[in-house]
């Protein structure tokens, strides 16, 4: 290494910026992180600084730059813009002992300023000795994306509580505390802004003597996968894949999720295929509630949004009878999904302003769902599980006078590499279906304009059923 990384202490110590155009400025917000007292020392300053400085955020130094300037401080910033001054300026410097950066200088340096992932008081500093710039920014977006926002709350709670800590557990208990606090429900509570509840759950714990025994229950935590691509998903379904012990799966989740999750952590295929019973829902029921009744941290993925035609009920129910806790983490659902696909809103104002989420399929047994009831005016209808539906659904809306050139759109596997739209009309549809070889998982997407809106510009006289007149698009 030819640097090497430490934490300089800044508060309430002087740190001077010089110059007083945006390198300055940029300097500038980062020390505003800090407790630091900024001194800014140019003789003109551009308008952010300048209000900073009426504001009393930082001190204006607008006199002659001297050695004295420099004596007390922690750390001097060099960001005149002009590489003789800074120069000149470092000179001054020297005697000081300060820790000194010159903007785009690193010869005149005697520290670099790293990338940061800022969870005050947690702080990840990265650098790579100005060999790759780009790569520090790729590893901090890593770490970002590990590191919820809230994180630095919990940190500093921990801290306030640390002392009573020491005097309320006993040593044997404090490292299973401290692992409870930041991989268990405290750091969930924290995560999900449950601040209140998570600061509780400490001192409830800290009252009993230490981290609470769930008779070696774990936990179970449902997490929406997204339609496919792995940068869909949310931080906290990162998260709790990465805390997972062992993660249940289905058909639809992509393998780039899968990745996402720790090395060591145990993967479970319990697969359904539509209307087929590889996996019966109860033996799914079964497996998740045995992991979490043996210890495990138990992650369900679910394709999408676990609370959309994912079956989350039936796994919720078995949990909370088995008396595991459950979180849900939502995703984006494949509705929402093809929409960004289709580059087109599935409420659109004057013509949509309701959106119905309906499937296909529904439980064998149950009278199929009517399409066309669905399809009133002012609608739009997203249908999941529709492909062998199709003729089911074609014949209903023909039925209620829906016009053959009545337009359907169609998103095969949303952000997936093999993704697809199509747009085809009810004429069309099945052959459609069959020539492109439309499979699942696909979205269909039907819009039903409210009345005035398929009027407009159209006789009224014209007007027999809304939905065999032409669409305005
Ligand atoms: N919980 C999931 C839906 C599961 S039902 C969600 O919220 O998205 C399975 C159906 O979802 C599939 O038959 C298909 O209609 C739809 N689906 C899931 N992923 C999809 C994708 N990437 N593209 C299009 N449709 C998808």
């Amino acid at each position: 290494m030819k640097t090497f990384p430490m934490f300089l202490c800044v508060a309430d110590r002087p740190v001077v910026i010089v110059g007083g155009g945006e390198q300055a400025a940029q300097k500038c917000r980062l020390m505003l992180k800090t407790e630091a007292r900024i001194i800014v020392a140019w003789p003109h300053l551009e308008a952010e600084l300048e209000s900073l400085a009426r504001e009393g955020k930082i001190s204006w130094h607008s006199g002659a730059i001297s050695r004295a300037l420099f004596d007390d401080a922690a750390l001097i910033f060099i960001a005149t813009g002009c590489p003789g001054s800074a120069a000149a300026i470092q000179g001054l410097t020297r005697s000081s002992g300060a820790v000194v950066n010159v903007v785009d200088q690193p010869d005149l340096c005697t520290a670099m300023t790293p990338s940061l992932v800022d969870r005050d008081p947690v702080v990840v500093a990265i650098g790579t000795e100005g060999t790759a710039p780009m790569l520090a920014r790729k590893i901090k977006s890593q770490i970002e994306t590990m590191l919820e926002p809230q994180l630095g709350g919990l940190a500093a709670l921990a801290g306030r509580l640390r002392n009573a800590v020491a005097r309320s557990v006993p040593k044997n208990g404090r490292r299973a505390f401290w692992r409870w606090v930041f991989e268990e429900s405290p750091r969930r509570l924290h995560a999900k802004g449950a601040e209140r509840e998570a600061a509780l759950a400490l001192k409830t714990a800290m009252a009993a003597g230490g981290a609470p025994d769930h008779n070696g229950r774990g936990t179970i935590c449902l997490v929406g996968a997204g339609p496919g691509s792995a940068d869909l998903l949310t931080l906290r379904a990162m998260q709790r894949l990465q805390e997972a012990d062992v993660i249940f799966y289905d058909r639809l989740v992509d393998p780039a999720v899968l990745e996402l999750a720790r090395r060591d952590a145990e993967r479970v295929y319990v697969g359904k295929q539509v209307g087929a019973n590889q996996w019966p829902q109860k033996n799914i029921d079964q497996v998740i509630v045995a992991a979490a009744l043996s210890g495990k941290s138990v992650v369900r993925l679910k394709s999408g949004d676990p609370m959309i035609f994912g079956r989350a009920e039936e796994e919720l129910e078995a949990a909370r009878n088995a008396g595991i806790p459950v979180e849900i983490v939502p995703g984006v659902t494949a509705a929402i999904a093809s929409a960004a696909v289709l580059g087109r809103s599935l409420t659109e104002r004057g013509k949509t302003d309701r959106v119905v989420f309906a499937t296909g399929t529904c439980k064998s047994g149950d009278p199929s769902p009517d399409i066309s009831d669905l399809l009133q005016p002012g609608t739009t209808v997203v249908l999941y599980m529709a492909v062998n539906a199709t003729p089911r659904f074609s014949r209903q809306l023909k039925q209620q006078g829906f016009a053959s050139d009545f337009e359907i759109d169609i998103v095969c596997s949303a952000s997936r590499l093999d993704q697809r739209a199509l747009r085809t009309t009810l004429g069309k549809l099945e052959d459609t279906i069959e020539r492109e070889n439309v499979q699942n998982p696909s979205i269909f997407v039907l819009r039903a304009p409210k009345l005035h809106a398929i009027t407009n510009g159209i006789e009224p006289c014209q007007l027999n059923h809304t939905a065999s007149l032409p669409l305005i698009a």
